[in-house]
């Protein structure tokens, strides 16, 4: 039996049912689950650690739908800056090829230290490339060193370039393997109770990089195992045409016919998605991972998020990444997606004859997206925000800083609008990831200094 309590906050977010939002509050985590929360003054008065939390505000850890660890080592690679996605995607490849089990090791340290700095408290990876003897093992070893929670994607890519996908054929797998070795690590690592802190997702990379047999295939395991389908899908244009040109589908059309949409699935970005395709995703209970900062690096366009959301579409949060954004700032992240709505807002209402211009997104419905929007993607009905018999996941803010200075009027959107910050308290399952602004559980020069020797190694190909 362990319990922890946290007094005198200067505001608790609880997002809710009802949003409240409790000034003076905390709350009482006793074995992971949260077993109150209040005014301070309603609160049990001792438990094995007290935090008092004057001058911060707490709020439900955020969750993040859509990542690549491992392209931490390939940050701004200059052949890959100023590229869109294909062109972006076959400059890396060679890269990643050389990638080894090390490399897993470092590189997921170091996203999910960004992460937990950033007030992510569950991550969804997504590792689709396993060369020189890497497996998704590696992965979930290292996560469990840092205390986040992990939804931890088997991806693949199975169709090579010399069979009409992108990928060059080194760094494809086969079939067989990819559908052995997912069921392993289901029966391996899969743990779908409340409180759970590994899940394991079965995600073919994209529709040019594996076979539409390959699709079925995970399909069906994912359903006999009860696991959550992820890939990406509608990112870009060229995507679009690519399916067009080989199947005659659009992207989500294919998914459909390749039994790919449903409560248990969720796609990484939907720019490219039209009215009657959001419907098909409200209508099957299919997610969205929404990845602002990624759309915007690879110029692939604004996917229409607030229409997902206003049509009863599941929308979470994504940094991805990270060649692709370049890091892993969820409350950055959070920032992007309300500043991008708005400028889509802007777009749509320039394209009205006098009709008056769409609503804004707030700063309270970007905070929603990161925290309830992602649970209800990942299926984790246990999180996403801070009541009774939730997982004790949250972090904390202490408004005292320069970054808020005269943005106090609303601390909870000083959040949002002002700079982005890194987090003073990360809490998972009632344990502290991050205490008084430092990660508990890692040296972080040591992981700096090990993270930029792999990534020279990686990319030059040289120690
Ligand atoms: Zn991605």
């Amino acid at each position: 039996m362990s319990t922890i309590l946290l007094r005198n906050s200067a505001l608790l977010v609880t997002m809710d049912d009802l949003r409240q939002e409790i000034p003076g509050g905390g709350l009482f985590i006793r074995d992971g689950f949260i077993e109150q929360v209040g005014l301070t003054k309603e609160l049990p008065d001792s438990a094995d650690e007290i935090l008092d939390m004057t001058g911060h505000v707490i709020l439900p850890g955020l969750i993040n739908t859509h990542h690549h660890f491992y392209q931490t080592l390939t940050r701004v690679v200059p052949a890959a800056q100023n590229v869109y996605l294909f062109q972006w995607l076959k400059t890396l490849y060679p890269i990643w090829a050389r990638l080894t089990p090390e490399d897993i090791q470092i590189s997921t340290q170091t996203a999910l230290a960004e992460l937990a700095l950033s007030g992510c408290t569950t991550a969804s990876d997504h590792l689709y490339i396993f060369p020189n003897g890497i497996s998704l093992d590696d992965e979930i070893h290292a996560a469990g060193e840092i205390g986040l929670r992990l939804h931890a994607s088997r991806g693949s890519m199975s169709l090579g370039a010399s069979n009409g996908g992108l990928p060059p054929d080194q760094v494809v797998e086969d079939e067989t393997f990819i559908l052995k070795d997912s069921q392993r690590l289901i029966e391996q690592y899969h743990d779908p109770n409340p409180g759970s802190m590994i899940q394991i997702v079965l995600a073919p990379c994209s529709p040019f990089s594996v076979t539409p047999g390959l699709m079925r295939s995970s399909a069906a395991l994912a359903r006999e195992y009860g696991v959550h389908l992820h890939t990406h899908l509608a990112e870009t244009q060229d995507e679009e045409n690519y399916c067009l040109e080989k199947s005659g589908r659009r992207p989500v059309e294919l998914m459909e016919a390749l039994t790919w949409l449903g409560n248990d699935v969720w796609f990484a970005h939907s720019v490219h998605v039209n009215l009657d395709e959001i419907k098909l995703y409200t209508k099957t209970g299919t997610g969205v991972a929404h990845c602002p900062t990624s759309n915007m690096r690879l110029a692939s366009g604004i996917a229409p998020f607030v229409d997902m959301i206003q049509a009863g579409v599941k929308v979470g949060l994504g940094v991805d990444g990270s060649a692709s954004n370049d890091g892993s700032s969820l409350l950055e992240e959070t920032r992007q997606a309300m500043l991008l709505a708005r400028v889509r807002a802007g777009l749509l209402g320039a394209s009205k004859s006098g009709n008056g211009s769409p609503s804004l997104m707030t700063a309270r419905q970007a905070l929603e997206i990161a925290t309830r929007g992602g649970a209800a993607v990942l299926g984790r009905s246990d999180l996403g925000s801070l009541e009774k018999g939730k997982c004790g996941d949250l972090f904390a803010v202490n408004l005292d800083r320069l970054e808020y200075a005269g943005g106090l009027h609303d601390p909870v959107s000083a959040l949002v609008f002002c700079a982005p910050v890194t987090v003073d308290y990360n809490i998972v399952g009632g344990k502290l990831i991050v205490k008084e602004g430092h990660l508990v559980s890692l040296d972080l020069p040591d992981l700096v200094e090990r993270h930029n020797r792999a990534a020279w190694r990686l990319v030059n190909g040289e120690d």
